[in-house]
């Protein structure tokens, strides 16, 4: 049995419940597995969110809920003294609020940021995937509980049929920059890559429907394809970073129009007008 949590971006809307049900379960209640967290200044379910695009019409907001991961090989059981940190035999990663007292480099270890400094209390805390709870009879964590769109699925990622285990199969898994090759048993699915979109008219203002563009990647070679919509417009998301595309439009009866752009952030190329053919 190792517990964990699927986190689905795709699935989240920014509503905050997850983040409140972790403050209402901690905030003011000890455990064993932590001394209350305090009701200003922490984060354990931090909620990360970012504007992509650069153009208003074309902006999206991309949320990633970030509690600790629960690493496999845990970076901030490293750095603890006299074996402060410790991982359960289900997986879940506590920082004992006894042996961690003073231990003020626990609280800077984290790659990811998911462990917090309690000043009054002199110790580290952070995300305990409810264990407390878990002990209790819980089926689940409160934020897991309390997510209205399923964004969060727990379970045992041991059993191949558990539906978090699913849920990470069909998934697109990426890991959170400073964890990247750790196995951790939160995994984060479908986190947002790069887009670039445009718009494209016929002469006269008419917006071009159907128009096809293709994005080549000009380093490795990989394309995309998509085609314009009622709008004239075109949008790829999931691109990789930091790669230039080359990028062509094509409508029948048209000049071909060929463009180029880099995948540095979210970004709308450009409004491409479409010459008749003579
Ligand atoms: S995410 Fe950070 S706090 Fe959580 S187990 Fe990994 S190193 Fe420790
Ligand atoms: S409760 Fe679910 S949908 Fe709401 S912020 Fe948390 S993960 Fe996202």
């Amino acid at each position: 049995m190792r517990y964990g949590i699927a986190i689905d971006s795709a699935r989240c809307m920014a509503c905050y419940n997850c983040f409140m049900a972790c403050k209402d379960e901690h905030c003011g209640y000890s455990s064993k597995y932590s001394v209350a967290e305090p009701h200003m200044g922490q984060f354990w379910m931090n909620i990360v969110e970012w504007e992509r695009g650069d153009r208003p019409g074309n902006i999206k907001v991309a949320t990633v809920p970030t509690p600790c991961s629960h690493c496999q090989d845990p970076a901030c059981m490293k750095a603890a003294k006299n074996g402060a940190v410790y991982k359960r035999p289900d997986g879940i990663v506590i920082i004992d609020p006894v042996k961690a007292k003073g231990q003020k480099e626990i609280a800077d270890s984290c790659p990811i940021g998911a462990i917090y400094w309690n000043e009054e209390e002199q110790v580290a805390q952070k995300c305990t995937m409810c264990a407390e709870l878990l002990e209790e009879g819980y089926k689940v964590p409160r934020c897991v509980e309390a997510c209205p769109n399923q964004a969060l699925i727990f379970g045992d990622l041991d059993d191949p049929n558990s539906e978090v285990s699913k849920k990470i199969a069909a998934g697109k898994v990426t890991q959170l920059k400073g964890l990247e090759g750790q196995e951790t048993n939160v995994v984060h699915l479908n986190i947002p890559g790069i887009f670039l979109a445009g718009t494209v008219y016929l002469p006269e203002d008419e917006v071009a429907i159907g128009a096809k563009v293709t994005l080549k990647c000009e380093s490795c070679g990989k394309v995309f394809e998509t085609v314009t919509n009622w709008a004239g417009d075109w949008e790829v998301d999931n691109l990789p970073k930091d790669k230039k595309f080359d990028i062509t439009i094509e409508m029948k009866g048209y000049r071909s129009v060929k463009l180029s752009a880099v995948t540095d952030k979210d970004h709308f190329v450009e409004e491409t007008i479409l010459c008749p053919i003579l």
